[in-house]
């Protein structure tokens, strides 16, 4: 498994004499025209591109997913692999895995992808519902099964009781559950993974109007 990057690798987007270019950091010179970009006009000024993973953490009674192993930057290849777990009020993670169900902070959760959050009014009923659907003797290691008592399986039951709008109804079946909460997300990710993945590879990238 390769070095897990956890924070944000700071992309940055330019515009000087044609394409849009991406680096890690701003170049000296631009690499389409080696222009010195200090005195140059710019045509997009440099900003940074949104990191759009989170630490769950810091995202109180939030749903979350990761890469089941490694990172979604340098692991992650298609949503098969996913994982899903809950925070709780005070940003504790629950997840049920073949361990069973665990509650812990651990850093595994800090590149993750958000797919919603309950408004503070929510946080009370959240946690007592979180506690008491963690309760059901359901959740072993001992019942886990990777094909249709799995993480999925933890997380859609908790959202279906907890009865929170669009959330809880899609909770329902999980194929629509992916569709509208898990697959914008992840699509929209990849656009930044595969940008990281170039930029890891060859320093710069030019994108090209085509
Ligand atoms: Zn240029």
């Amino acid at each position: 498994m390769s070095k897990i990057v956890k924070m944000d690798p700071g992309i940055v987007c330019f515009q000087h004499c044609g394409p849009k270019v991406f680096s890690f950091i701003l170049p000296r010179r631009c690499p389409v025209c080696d222009e010195d970009l200090e005195r140059a006009n710019f045509a997009l000024l440099p900003f940074r591109v949104p990191y759009p993973f989170i630490r769950a953490s810091q995202y109180p009674c939030a749903v979350v997913i990761k890469p089941t192993s490694g990172d979604f930057l340098n692991d992650y290849y298609n949503s098969m692999d996913l994982h899903i777990g809950v925070t709780t009020s005070t940003g504790t993670i629950v997840e049920f895995d073949k361990h069973g169900l665990r509650k812990h902070r651990s850093t595994h959760w800090n590149q993750c992808l958000l797919l919603d959050q309950v408004p503070i009014p929510w946080r009370e009923h959240w946690d007592t519902t979180l506690w008491q659907v963690c309760k059901q003797k359901c959740w072993s290691a001992k019942t886990y099964s990777e094909d249709n008592h799995n993480c999925y399986s933890f997380v859609l039951t908790f959202l279906v009781t907890l009865a929170y709008g669009n959330l809880s109804e899609a909770a329902r079946n999980r194929t629509l559950f992916c569709e509208k909460f898990i697959v914008p997300r992840t699509t929209a990710a990849g656009k930044y993974i595969s940008l990281y993945r170039k930029l890891k590879q060859h320093g710069f990238y030019e994108h090209r109007n085509k």
